[in-house]
């Protein structure tokens, strides 16, 4: 096993390895850019090494001062987190240069798995259901004209390099098609360097409901189940549950079996999700994998008692996974609220400032995943999630009625949350019921706070 490991990344997930490496006794090193001298995971880590000035080009998306620091330290491994460089195969690929070991799939997977169009085209061959649309990305606009015209309209343009709900435009009808091929290919390359889009049929009201896996490098695999994720707003994950009410155990085997195919197909080892839409009829379709920890991994850890983290400490180590499909049982249901400095009122608008009074919510069954304390001062230039609130109950009504207690002990002043919209949205009738779909926020919510 590791003696020492050096997290890439900041926040509630920079706290979250942290934690991990210290039950696995092994000693951990932050990194930190200059705004984020007084964050709490440089407090909780045995070292810190600045990498940077505030802006995340500067520090946490600087490859060589991560690497040299990694070097310094005499780190062995690198935990990426996520976002940042965690879906970078040329990050990867840097680590193993350096001899030190990147903490996820080996470069090629993810460099499959990170471009969507061709994710795609890799999960069709190995006989996984997809959304239908384009094949590999849009070559020309005559081409989109004739998929779109083919599937019928409404179609959604995205991103083949996208992420984090960006890159995505939908398009109602052909009229419109031109026009936002133009601005799609153009945000395209402005947010991810590469304008090349795919087309898609727009699924209508789907659930968002994905897997996670385990693989090892000797070729072993399980699924942990699956969450639902249809609380979203702009493609954004708001909140998480698992099981999804949705689900039957012959839908979650196949999905499951699905998920691990493609898995195996692309030799991935470590802790990945894959990404389904499931619609009305109980018909499932893949819509992309990722290739890292995801932020909604604890309730999959609550309902299944496996730490996802510590597993991708030991795959990366070279262990054997210690569990078989036989193993995973899921006990009860876990819900997460993301805990987001924003105001819903004003179209969910970043808020910023110091945090002047914080009260966190606790007792059985409950989970906080966190960075922020009394006294921080949030800083403008990073992902504006201050927290995870996830709960744990024998079953879904006990878990909204914990969740909402939990919302309603949680005091954070200074800056605006999302607090009593995620209240607003466990008393929801629609929610309650459990008649989810990705549209829920407009459709049940009018949108906005
Ligand atoms: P990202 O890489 O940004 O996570 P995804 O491809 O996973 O992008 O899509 C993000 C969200 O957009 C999904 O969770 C879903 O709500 C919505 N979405 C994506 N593709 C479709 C589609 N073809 N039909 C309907 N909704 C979709
Ligand atoms: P998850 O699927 O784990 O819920 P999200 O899609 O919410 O992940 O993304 C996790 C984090 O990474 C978020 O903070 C999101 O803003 C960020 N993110 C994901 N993909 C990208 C990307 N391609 N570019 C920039 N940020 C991203
Ligand atoms: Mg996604």
């Amino acid at each position: 096993m590791f003696k020492k490991i050096l997290i890439a990344n900041r926040g509630e997930i920079a706290i979250r390895i942290i934690r991990a490496c210290r039950e696995m006794k092994i000693a951990t090193v932050a990194i930190y850019s200059e705004a984020d001298a007084d964050s709490l995971h440089v407090r909780m880590a045995d070292e810190a090494v600045c990498v940077g000035s505030a802006a995340s080009k500067d520090s946490y998306l600087n490859m060589p001062n991560i690497i040299s620091s990694a070097i310094i330290t005499g780190a062995e491994a690198i935990h990426p987190g996520y976002a940042y460089f965690s879906e970078q195969p040329q990050f990867a690929e840097a680590c193993e240069a350096c001899n030190i070991v990147f903490i996820g799939p080996k470069a090629s997977a993810i460099e499959l798995m990170g471009d969507k169009a061709r994710a795609k085209e890799t999960a069709a061959k190995a006989g996984v259901p997809c959304i239908p649309g384009s094949k590999g990305i849009i070559r020309s606009e005559q081409d989109a004209f004739k998929t779109a015209a083919k599937m019928g309209y409404p179609v959604r343009l995205k991103a083949t390099a996208g992420g984090g709900g960006r890159g995505i435009r939908v398009v109602a009808s052909e009229e419109e098609l031109a026009g936002q091929l133009k601005i799609a290919t153009a945000e395209a390359q402005a947010a991810f360097g590469n304008g090349e889009l795919y087309l898609e049929k727009e699924i209508e009201e789907p659930r968002h409901v994905e897997i996670q896996l385990l693989g090892d490098e000797h070729g072993k695999y399980v699924h942990l189940g699956e969450r639902e994720c249809s609380i979203q707003r702009r493609n954004q994950k708001l909140l998480e549950e698992a099981p999804s009410v949705a689900v039957t155990p012959s839908i979650r085997d196949k999905m499951g079996e699905a998920a691990v195919k493609l898995a195996k197909a692309v030799g991935y080892a470590n802790a990945g999700t894959v990404e389904f839409l499931l619609d009305k009829h109980g018909r499932f379709y893949f819509m992309e994998m990722n290739t890292r920890v995801q932020v909604e991994h604890p309730v999959t850890e609550f309902v299944t008692g496996v730490d996802i983290v510590r597993e991708q400490i030991r795959i990366a180590a070279g262990e054997k996974l210690g569990l078989t499909q036989k193993d995973i049982k899921i006990n009860g249901h876990s819900i997460e609220c993301r805990i987001i400095a924003e105001d819903p009122a004003r179209n969910f608008a970043p808020s910023v400032g110091a945090i002047s009074r914080y009260v966190a919510p606790g007792g059985y069954g409950v989970r906080l995943d966190t960075h922020v304390y009394s006294g921080y001062d949030i800083p403008p230039y990073y992902d504006a999630m201050l927290a995870k609130l996830i709960v744990w109950g024998k079953d879904r009504n006990e878990a909204i009625t914990r969740m909402s207690r939990c919302l309603s002990e949680y005091e954070i002043e200074g800056v605006k949350t999302n607090i009593e919209y995620q209240k607003k949205i466990l008393a929801n009738s629609y929610f309650r019921s459990g008649e989810l779909s990705t549209a829920f926020i407009t459709r049940c919510m009018n949108g906005g706070g």
